[in-house]
């Protein structure tokens, strides 16, 4: 109707007038409009509806509008919008213990935050202090957040303009298809990349070293999923040298990989364990730290100095209860681990046979990526332009992309549905065809 298509035109208007846009330089921006959701679909004011092969930013793991979180939300509104984090409120250790349960052994405590930056900040923080170091080693194919220690952390370009934290090195994770170690298996890209990272560890002084922060399955970067001993690797050499190892669970935990933590499918048990995104879906912003019971102890005499007034905050806990508990009875982990299995990974390696500009496929449960490639020979990454114009073709034919560098991410909620996937495979299909003509 008229009136919908004016409320797009309006939303746009004021947009444009008053938003100031993330990573973004704001004069040429043209967001999409999105008014209401359900599920793994979302539409504008107009109606025009798109499969959410996004997740948004990869964190609306149970859909959009999934009843049980909005009446989650909504009840708890009702009795306490709003309470201190210095009281004690039940719904607030109902969710707490639902974390620790999922977490499984050593982890008996959480620490409550705003979001994913200011978990890594906590988690870094509680390392510095658990060990009494200072450095903090993360790969240069990571994202960890927007925040002081977070961003610089981080490895990819956002660090560079960010630098003002002191104590972070990078180095190198696995990646078989752009091995850094010339690998040519994944037993090999393995040993090769935990070698280098003994070396890193022993160049800048073990003794110094608090803390290594990996992504579990590093996200953004590219959704690389560690190869076998890997992880397991990394934890052998944390505990030779007494170092504290975080694993970000933002990105690949509460069902993404198909399982509750993607650690989970490594014969890895990390110190700490961030998290935000999945725990909740983003319906209320939430993150938090998994603590060990070891680093826990460490403050149980000593002031731990850090604190945020939303920690805890009870309709964050009321969201992650509701989320959590419908994603067990619903069975919502098991259906990304199926999916994945099922549909999606035989879908797009047929889309990797058809296509000459996918180079690679790689990833597990809903949690996906399509690296594309200008030649299958040299693997020399397609330009910006390509993934623009690859973006544009998905949209219009109505589905919602994620893009990263040279890749889509195939990143559906957990809820999604073999149709869902058979439709949304059509449309990356006639898609790559579209840009390939071109
Ligand atoms: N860690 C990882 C792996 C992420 O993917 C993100 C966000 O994309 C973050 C941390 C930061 O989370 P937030 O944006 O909630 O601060």
């Amino acid at each position: 109707t008229t009136s919908a298509t004016d409320l797009d035109e309006t939303t746009k208007q004021l947009d444009r007038e008053y938003v100031f846009h993330s990573w973004s330089a704001q004069a040429s921006l043209d967001p999409m409009v999105i008014a209401g959701g359900d599920g793994t679909v979302v539409w504008d004011h107009a109606g025009n509806r798109y499969l959410d092969f996004s997740s948004q930013l990869v964190n609306v793991n149970i859909g959009h509008q999934h009843p049980a979180v909005v009446r989650a939300i909504q009840e708890q509104a009702a009795v306490l919008s709003t309470i201190g984090p210095a009281t004690a409120n039940l719904t607030r250790g109902q969710a707490a213990e639902r974390i620790v349960a999922r977490a499984g052994a050593p982890f008996s405590k959480v620490f409550f935050t705003n979001g994913g930056a200011d978990a890594i900040e906590n988690a870094i923080r509680m390392a510095r202090l658990h060990t009494g170091r200072d450095k903090v080693l993360s790969t240069y194919r990571s994202y960890h957040g927007n925040t002081g220690a977070a961003i610089v952390s981080t490895g990819d370009w956002r660090r560079i303009p960010n630098e003002y934290a002191r104590g972070h090195v990078h180095f190198f994770g696995p990646y078989l298809y752009r091995s850094e170690f010339w690998s040519d298996s994944p037993e090999q890209e393995s040993e090769r990349a935990l070698h280098h990272l003994e070396r890193v560890i022993q160049s800048e002084g073990p003794s110094g070293i608090a803390a290594i922060l990996l992504e579990s399955v590093p996200g953004t970067a590219g959704i690389l999923i560690p190869p076998p001993g890997y992880l397991a690797g990394v934890r052998a050499l944390a505990d030779k040298y007494g170092i504290v190892l975080i694993l970000d669970e933002v990105m690949a935990g509460f069902g993404r990989t198909g399982r509750w933590f993607a650690f989970q499918g490594h014969d890895v048990v990390p110190d700490l364990i961030a998290f935000a995104k999945g725990v909740n879906s983003g319906y209320v912003p939430v993150g938090g730290v998994a603590i060990s019971e070891e680093i826990s102890a460490t403050f149980d005499e000593r002031v731990f100095p850090g604190g945020l007034t939303y920690s805890g905050h009870p309709l964050a806990a009321a969201s992650i209860i509701g989320a959590l508990d419908a994603m067990e009875s619903e069975g919502i982990v098991d259906n990304a681990r199926r999916v994945g299995a099922d549909a999606i990974g035989p879908a797009l390696a047929e889309l990797q046979e058809r296509h000459p500009l996918v180079g690679e496929v790689r990833g597990e449960g809903v949690f996906w990526a399509i690296e594309l490639v200008a030649d299958r020979a040299t693997r020399e990454p397609v330009a910006a332009g390509v993934i623009g114009q690859l973006k544009k073709e998905l949209v219009t034919r109505g589905l919602l992309p994620f893009a990263a560098d040279n890749r889509i991410h195939v990143v559906p909620p957990c809820v999604v549905t073999d149709d869902q996937v058979a439709q949304a495979m059509e449309i990356y299909d006639e898609a790559l065809t579209a840009v390939e003509r071109a």
